[in-house]
């Protein structure tokens, strides 16, 4: 799996659908992302990295 630290790792909202850039940290010389605790919108807190959520809503 290709890495590019300079792009932030893109969550969808799985109930609202709105997306959101993951929280970055640095540490040992790598980039981590994480996902949000909560949704702005909705209040939901479960999301899916962007690059599957196409799969995740056709499975
Ligand atoms: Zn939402």
């Amino acid at each position: 799996m290709s890495h590019t630290p300079e792009l932030p790792e893109r969550y969808v909202c799985d109930n609202c659908h709105v997306i959101y850039a993951g929280t970055v940290t640095h540490e040992d010389e790598e980039f981590h992302y994480s996902e949000p605790t909560e949704c702005a919108a909705c209040g939901s807190t479960h999301f899916v990295i962007i690059e599957q959520y196409a799969r995740h809503k056709t499975q």
